[in-house]
């Protein structure tokens, strides 16, 4: 198989290679494949952990427009197995000193930082500055103030951006999107969101460390709850109210366990979120003017079921989240087609990270937000 990199591309471009392709509008094997050429973006996973194992390699072998070139790994023991498995060249394998090099690497289009939360930012500038388009996984870092930096970073080394939101490429969540904006079911007045799981592991873990995390339950699954309750409204909150519940000190001894949050809206509509480390989780329901319809299971790794107030499920083929997640991620490179899940969604969500977390230091006092329409999209 023939790849062309992100340099060549522009070349490709500028010559007439992609014929009369109207961007993010006709079907990208128009643009793309041409005779026997196949257009593939090379990703390199940063950090070999239990999402890029399980998640992303086995998810990239069926993307349509990418495909595993590369890896960054600080275990040495773990190149051999990737690189038979996976058929990576020695040339495309890094580790956390040397993944500067991977600037002159033009096998690697995409550099995908599946670190630990705090390990975000330094990476996906990095890659940035390595020239490489970022695709930085969720939280996308542990402050707003990282995430400023990871943007400046990759609009001045002019390379794509986007936040390892799985969610947002999934039909279910463009369906909730559909009835929230045709207002299938009339107007949103109340939205429930939660996702959340009971961690039993090793105590020591990075999700319970604060200074690898950024923050417990919330920057893990509450990231989840936070998104639903927007697209389950169809904006963006105005104010935040938020508590925190502790049942197990002697284990979530670094990190917040429990909590719960409530939003408004300008729409007159209010949000209520859980999010936990210490309960099972996993349901959006959306109460509207006229019925209601819900996901439940709503955040897992699919399948996700959905029914409504009219009597009829939600039903879709089920796929991999994270081969449409980076097959999006491609279209936008490519075809200049919608970013569906860009930094200023991840700095949103971090800002009303950071809005739940200073509630909850004031005693549950409210906190203004002054979003507007930042990170909406679709
Ligand atoms: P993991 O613990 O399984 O893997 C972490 C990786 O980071 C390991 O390869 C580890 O060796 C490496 N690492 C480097 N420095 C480290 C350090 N100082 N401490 C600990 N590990 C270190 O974690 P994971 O579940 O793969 O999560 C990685 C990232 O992916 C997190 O940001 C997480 O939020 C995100 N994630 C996203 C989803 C999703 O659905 N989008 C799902 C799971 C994880």
């Amino acid at each position: 198989m023939k790849h062309y990199t992100r340099r060549n591309f522009g070349k490709l471009a500028t010559t007439g290679f992609f014929g009369a392709a109207v961007f993010g509008s006709v079907p990208l094997a128009m643009g793309l494949n041409k005779g026997n050429e196949t257009k593939k973006l090379g990703v390199a996973l940063v950090g070999l952990g239990s999402y890029s194992t399980y998640q992303l390699a086995p998810a990239l072998v069926q993307t349509e427009h990418c495909y595993l070139a590369g890896i960054v790994t600080g275990t040495k023991e773990k190149e051999a197995a990737w690189a038979n498995k996976y058929n990576i060249p020695k040339k495309n394998i890094y580790n956390y000193e040397n993944f500067d090099a991977i600037a002159n690497n033009d096998d690697i289009d995409i550099v995908y930082v599946v670190l630990p939360n705090s390990m975000h930012a330094d990476f996906s500038i990095r890659a940035a500055k390595a020239g490489k388009h970022v695709i930085c996984e969720k939280p996308m870092a542990v402050s707003v103030e990282e995430c400023d930096a990871i943007m400046a970073a990759c609009k001045k080394a002019d390379v794509k951006l986007s936040v390892g939101y799985r969610m947002q490429s999934d039909p279910y969540t463009q369906e909730v999107k559909k009835y929230v904006r045709e207002k299938t079911f009339g107007d949103v007045h109340f939205v429930s969101s939660d996702a959340a799981y009971i961690s039993r592991g090793n105590p020591d873990q990075w999700r319970l460390n604060k200074k690898l995390s950024g923050g417990g339950a919330l920057l893990n699954m509450g990231v989840y709850a936070i998104q639903t309750s927007i697209y389950g409204v169809g904006e963006n909150p105005t104010s935040v109210s938020a508590q925190e519940f502790s049942t197990r000190p002697e284990y979530f001894k670094d990190t917040d366990e429990t909590i719960t949050a409530q939003f408004t809206f300008n729409n007159g509509a209010v949000a209520h979120m859980m999010t936990s480390h210490n309960a099972n989780g996993n349901r959006l329901k959306v109460h509207c003017s006229n019925g209601w319809f819900e996901l439940d299971p709503a955040h897992n790794y699919g399948p996700i079921n959905g029914r409504t107030s009219k009597g009829n499920t939600i039903s879709f083929p089920h796929q991999s989240q994270q081969a449409l997640q980076m097959d999006d991620f491609a279209r936008h490179i490519l075809l200049g087609a919608k970013n569906v899940a860009p930094g200023e969604m991840g700095k949103r969500d971090m800002i009303i990270a950071e809005a739940i977390y200073a509630s909850i230091t004031n005693g549950g006092k409210t906190q203004p937000l002054n979003l507007g329409t930042m990170g909406i999209v679709g």
